[in-house]
């Protein structure tokens, strides 16, 4: 074995994970980061759930049907900009094959699997580094306007305890004993599910107090240096290159979120990865007591309302609208729109002076399920495509990479998430 560092590049979420996990496991790590800081891009403001009860991956059965009906429609939930077609052909392709029955369980139980194993392994992460992050044990709770979509859901929910899952079907007067707030809209609600184990936290906190202890420990995260490809020899990887020279590595993962495709084409590395925009908006409130005990999800409109650390965090829609970062002002309105939905006391106290919206990138695989594991490049591999889970999957991701990498016997099967299934 050579003496040189393990190399990971991206210092979000997945990237300072994966080096928290290797580092553990005894090896030299070093991160790189072309942005300024860590966590900057699609880990800066996500929605800050910890939910292994959203499992479910965004092409559900007929997920085709709710596309072509949200088309133009500027405040759908899900909305596909014709202009960046192009950028989705043959990943839309396998975004849409995969959408049938079976293919969409099986996906749903692997990312519970490993979105069960990363909820464990963020608690031990946690108290083995001291992290603090507005991080908080609160469940979270969702709400239904038809009971169709309830049950459907709650079915889903049953269909995973055998996994684990916890969840607790509630009427509309128990929703209203949790979150008293939701007593204005509560004829439009139907019921809701509760799942007491999910957890809230703020992602970039954590990768800024993540980064603080691994340098103490003397893992080396240098940000400001873009890598632009890989070096190989024999069909193995030896060193990433960067502007001007490059870095040799024992070996690299790479987790640079959406952007891996790109880096990885040259090698003839098809990873079947695009970006899925979303919007988060941070808001004040007037009076921060109103702010709910714990996040609420409205499922149809794929929008969440999360407390963290004393101010309210709305965040959801889906974009399939290429790398375009523009801030569309109607994307934030449908977010306000939902607050008022849920509760117009909370949309009265809230000031939109005082909000911050903001737009990120999901990395979404087209089949659902992440891409954790080794390329055809020996010692090349990937942590990326998780899409709407990335917070979720975080740590329990980074500690599988390591593991793969280690050798020996992973902690979860690894298969669902091997990188060559897209070969296939
Ligand atoms: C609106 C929104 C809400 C969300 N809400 C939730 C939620 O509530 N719960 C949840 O579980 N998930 C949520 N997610 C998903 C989650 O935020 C992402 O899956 C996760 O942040 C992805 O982390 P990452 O490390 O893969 O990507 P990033 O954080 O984007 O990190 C990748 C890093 O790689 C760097 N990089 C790229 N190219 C290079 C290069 N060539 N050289 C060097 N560095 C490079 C980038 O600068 C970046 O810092 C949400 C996402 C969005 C957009």
């Amino acid at each position: 074995m050579s003496s040189e560092s393990v190399v990971v590049v991206g210092a979000g979420l997945m990237g300072l994970c994966t080096a928290a996990a290797l580092h553990q496991r005894g090896y030299d790590v070093r991160v790189i980061e072309r942005g300024p800081d860590v966590g900057l891009e699609t880990s800066f403001a996500n929605g800050g759930m910890l939910t292994p009860s959203m499992s479910e991956p965004w092409n559900a059965p007929g997920v085709q049907w709710q596309l072509l009906k949200w088309i133009g429609r500027a405040d759908a939930p899900m909305l596909l900009r014709p202009e960046a077609l192009g950028h989705y052909l043959d990943w839309g392709v396998r975004f849409l094959a995969s959408s049938t029955r079976v293919r969409y369980q099986a996906a749903i139980r692997a990312n519970f699997l490993l979105s069960a194993y990363s909820m464990q392994t963020m608690r031990k992460l946690r108290a083995a580094l001291d992290l603090h992050y507005c991080d908080a044990r609160t469940g979270t709770l969702k709400i239904f306007r038809d009971q169709a979509s309830l049950d459907a859901s709650m079915k889903r929910g049953e269909a995973l305890k055998d996994l684990g899952l916890l969840c607790l079907h509630l009427t509309t007067d128990q929703i209203l004993k949790r979150v008293p707030l939701l007593a204005t809209k509560s004829a439009t609600i139907v019921g809701g599910i509760y799942y007491p184990e999910d957890e809230v936290g703020d992602a970039h906190l954590f990768c800024q107090a993540l980064r603080s202890a691994l340098m103490k420990r003397g893992v080396a995260i240098e940000c400001g240096t873009t890598v632009t490809g890989f070096r190989t020899q024999g069909g193995g990887v030896v060193a990433v290159e960067i502007e001007g020279g490059e870095i040799a590595a024992r070996c690299v993962v790479v987790a640079a979120s959406a952007w891996s495709p790109a880096l990885l084409k040259p090698l003839g590395i098809k990873l079947p990865v695009r970006p899925v925009k979303g919007y988060s908006l941070s808001v004040r409130l007037s009076d921060p007591a109103l702010l709910p005990p714990l996040p609420i999800i409205d499922d149809d409109l794929h929008a969440a309302a999360t407390p963290l650390g004393g101010m309210l965090r709305l965040a959801g829609t889906a974009e399939f609208c290429g790398w375009n970062a523009r801030i569309d002002p109607a994307r934030i309105e449908t977010l306000w729109r939902f607050l008022k939905s849920c509760s117009p006391e909370l949309f009265d106290a809230a000031h939109p002076d005082d909000a911050r919206s903001w737009c990120g990138f999901r990395p979404m695989a087209a089949d659902g399920r992440p891409y954790i594991g080794e390329t055809q490049i020996r010692g090349l591999y990937v942590n990326t495509g998780h899409g709407h889970l990335g917070w979720t999957q975080a740590a329990g991701s980074g500690a599988l990479m390591a593991a793969i990498i280690d050798g020996g016997h992973p902690p979860i099967a690894t298969a669902p998430y091997s990188p060559l299934r897209s070969r296939a």
